[in-house]
């Protein structure tokens, strides 16, 4: 069998994004201001701070405003859920994003319910996971979006295959079953106490792997041309002698290369599309929040 396509998560978003920014001087032009997201981080947290500031960078070269709210680490929940509900009523203001995980004290769930559905481009609300479920239009969490544009452009017609979803997160493997369901695929979502999960994989014509293992799906689990999409990210302890191990996704990528048809790498597959499907979310929710049409299948 010949070596997989590798799917260029890093040139579809970079594509995505120059549509989103296409869509975004439309916007500007139809309602006279630029379409808003606005970003709160809590605390210090390292990671958190790092995909806040691409947030903003990607959000500003997309002609969209950013606003960001850095709050201390001991804010109350009252502080918090007053800056949410501000933000709810700003005009200028489509989209809000929350950077998780919160500090111990915050209730997430109470922070993410406390986001106007409207607003909540990154679809974690029950509304809008409700929404999603009964096939009502709202937002759909950017992850899975994301790896459903990434299987529809490399696949097409979705309808009829075999999908197998490992992990059942809100945020990632829920609405990516349902995503898959939407497109007429036949979905098994697989989690830690599955029985048999090779054989279960072994039946998939597209895997979705979004478990925080390295490299567990392997090579000898996959169908022959599987499309494989790792949204795993995980770091490997670092080699004797380097700072940082090496970053890797949940599936043996070297070794699912000589049998998936098609594979997502890690860095530059999944990672990329979530920021850029952000973006697309809050350009959708500037057009929906101004009562304008947005073109459908636009972006
Ligand atoms: P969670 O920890 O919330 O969920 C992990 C899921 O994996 C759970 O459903 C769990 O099952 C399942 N699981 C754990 N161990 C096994 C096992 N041995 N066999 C089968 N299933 C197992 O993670 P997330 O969904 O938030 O994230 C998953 C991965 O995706 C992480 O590596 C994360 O870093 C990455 N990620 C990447 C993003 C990106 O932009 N590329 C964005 C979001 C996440 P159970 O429910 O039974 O416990």
């Amino acid at each position: 069998m010949s070596e997989a396509q590798v799917i260029d998560g890093k040139a579809f978003a970079a594509k995505l994004r120059e549509r989103v920014g296409e869509q975004a001087a439309k916007f500007e032009a139809a309602s006279g201001r630029k379409a808003g997201l606005a970003v709160v981080l809590v605390g210090e947290d390292p990671a958190s701070q790092v995909y806040v500031r691409s947030k903003h960078k990607a959000t500003v070269a997309a002609g969209m405003e950013s606003f960001e709210h850095r709050l201390p680490a001991d804010t109350s929940e009252a502080d918090l859920l007053a800056l949410v509900e501000q933000l709810n009523v700003d005009p200028a203001v489509d989209g809000i994003l929350v950077q998780l995980p919160l500090p111990d004290h915050l209730d997430e769930q109470a922070v993410i319910a406390a986001i106007s559905p409207d607003k909540d481009v990154d679809g974690f609300h029950v509304t809008n996971a409700g929404r999603l479920a009964v096939g009502q239009s709202g937002f759909v969490p950017c992850t899975p979006l994301g790896c459903m544009m990434l299987l529809t452009d490399r696949l097409g017609d979705l309808s009829g295959l075999e999908a197998v979803v490992i992990g059942r997160s809100n945020i990632v493997g829920k609405p990516m079953a349902q995503l898959l369901l939407d497109a007429n695929a036949t979905v098994t979502i697989a989690h830690s106490r599955t029985k048999d999960l090779p054989g279960v994989v072994k039946r998939a014509d597209i895997v979705v792997a979004a478990v925080g293992r390295a490299e567990m799906v392997k090579a000898e689990w996959l169908k022959d041309g599987a499309t494989v999409i790792d949204v795993g990210i995980n770091r490997l302890p670092p080699a004797e002698g380097a700072d940082k191990g090496r970053l890797v996704g949940d599936v043996d990528y070297a070794g699912a290369q000589g049998v998936a048809g098609a594979i997502t790498p890690v860095p530059g597959g999944v990672g990329p599309m979530t920021i850029a499907v952000l973006l697309r979310n809050t350009v959708v929710a500037a057009f929906r929040n101004e009562g304008l049409d947005l073109p459908e299948g636009t972006i």
